[in-house]
């Protein structure tokens, strides 16, 4: 019997445009498919209860893909580092394949790697998950890049000059692995990811559709429809027409490269600068990618030593948890947050906007919110989530000066002119039921700015 190959999923579930699954399938070999729950690793972030929610439903939609194509999705638990080897061992595999990550558990993926060859296997990773790999950009200096706009344009020359891979077909049939070991796994029922007591995802099941067909379907809606209005638009969350794409491109159902195809073959002259626009803001997640890639700790370490000084007072545990449940009397800012509580999710201008009265006007520290966020959020992810808290916060590249600080009554005005987001979130506003200000929005500033006098020092 030939020995099988092994493709080991992880942020990439779909079939595709997947280069790993594409060069197992062409190997002629025949295919064990695997997806391993690490909550063990040192280097894997712990997935919070929205993003285990939203993964339950993508391991269910591409289990059942796979099976239709004559493969099955094995599911094991327990640090990488052993359980893949102990697969290899229990199937007999020769070789193994996976598409890269850039965060820190890119080390476990070396050392598997390195200790996979030892023993003989073929190893090979493959780049799936971003448009340019981080070490393949470089500033004239030959250091990474630190600021958006310049990395943004040698991107964009990069792919003029070198355009990304056609996305990879779909694999139609699969010859899956049958030998001894493929039959062995968990039931993803029993990995518990889904809230039961209590069954806080309602609205998370209402709002959201995990898995590859729903962020094609998304895709399409989008570019045939809503992105004539996202210049404009986009800032206004009580209009709905950004793409919805962040969860799928969070868990890897979308690719990308899918994205960057399909949107230049949908630009024409109608679309043409929103199109650019929506790019670019695909472009910021390249973005954050490489600034977690050359900074691995973004989640806990400012990536401005300076704001280490930062002179956080004792947490105001009452004031957080006003915060998380959306009663700050700020109507935006509580708006934003009962947002995510119900449905994973948040407009990105009310990110800015709650973030930055989080650690602002309340003076709580960043990280304090980044976790709030990575447990709520269904498209939580390893550089998005902190890159963007610590550029709210000021101490991250290419961040807002700390000085400015979002006004959430001007911002309202500004973006929900109506006042229809609002009410969606918030029904009680103007009612007595609705609980006045936490704070001063005026005081808190000029605390704050006072604060960020002790940062401006340390440097
Ligand atoms: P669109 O406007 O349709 O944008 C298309 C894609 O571009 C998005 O799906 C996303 O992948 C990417 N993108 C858009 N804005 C950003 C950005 N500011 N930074 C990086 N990539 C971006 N996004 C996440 O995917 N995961 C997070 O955990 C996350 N946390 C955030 C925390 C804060 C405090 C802030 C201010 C922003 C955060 N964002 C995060 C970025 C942004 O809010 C979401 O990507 C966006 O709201 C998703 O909606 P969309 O898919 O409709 O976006």
């Amino acid at each position: 019997m030939t020995a099988p190959i092994i493709v080991w999923f992880r942020d990439d579930l779909r079939m595709a445009d997947n280069p790993a699954l594409r060069h197992a399938v062409d190997s002629g070999k025949p295919v064990l498919c695997l997806y391993v729950l690490d909550e063990d690793s040192d280097e894997v972030r712990a997935l919070g209860g929205a993003a285990k929610w939203w993964l339950h439903g993508s391991l269910t939609a591409l289990g059942a893909d796979l099976t239709e194509a004559g493969a099955s999705l094995q599911l094991r638990r327990g640090p990488a580092e052993d359980v893949v080897p102990a697969v290899v061992a229990e199937t007999g595999a020769d070789a193994v394949v996976w598409n890269r990550r850039y965060g820190a558990a890119r080390d476990v993926d070396a050392r598997l790697k390195t200790r996979l060859r030892e023993e003989g296997l073929e190893v090979s990773s493959f780049d799936a998950a971003l448009l340019v790999e981080p070490w393949t950009m470089q500033t004239g200096s030959g250091g990474p890049y630190a600021v958006f706009t310049p990395f943004w344009r040698s991107v964009q020359k990069r792919l003029q000059e070198d355009p990304p891979r056609h996305p990879l077909a779909r694999p139609k049939t699969i010859d899956g692995f049958e030998g001894a070991g493929s039959g062995s796994g968990d039931a993803l029922d029993d990995w518990g990811l889904l809230p039961k007591h209590p069954d806080w995802a309602g609205g998370l099941r209402e709002n959201c559709v995990p898995g590859e067909k729903d962020a094609h379907d998304k895709l399409h809606a989008f570019l045939a429809d809503d992105v004539v209005d996202y210049v404009d638009g986009r800032d206004r969350p009580g209009e709905s027409v950004t793409s919805g794409l962040s969860p799928h491109l969070r868990w890897g159902e979308i690719s990308p490269h899918q994205i960057w195809a399909t949107a230049n073959q949908a630009r024409d002259r109608r679309n043409a600068d929103a199109v650019g626009s929506f790019l670019r803001e695909v472009g910021w997640r390249e973005f954050t990618h490489h600034v977690l890639y050359h900074f691995p700790r973004l989640a806990t370490d400012n990536w401005r030593a300076e704001f280490d000084a930062f002179p956080w007072p004792d947490l105001d545990e009452s004031a957080l948890q006003a915060w998380q449940q959306g009663r700050t009397g700020i109507p935006l800012v509580d708006a934003g947050m009962r947002e995510l509580w119900h449905t994973g999710t948040m407009h990105n201008r009310v990110r800015m906007v709650t973030a930055s009265f989080l650690i602002k006007n309340l003076l709580i520290d960043w990280r304090l919110g980044e976790q709030w966020f990575w447990d709520t959020l269904v498209d939580a992810d390893p550089a998005n989530n902190p890159f963007n808290w610590q550029w709210v916060a000021g101490s991250g590249a290419d961040a807002t000066p700390y000085f400015r600080v979002f006004n959430p009554e001007l911002q309202a005005k500004k973006f929900d002119p109506h006042g229809d987001y609002i009410r969606r979130w918030v029904p009680e506003y103007g009612t007595d039921d609705y609980p006045e200000p936490l704070v001063d929005l005026a005081s808190t500033r000029q605390a704050a700015l006072a604060a960020y006098d002790v940062v401006k020092h340390a440097r």
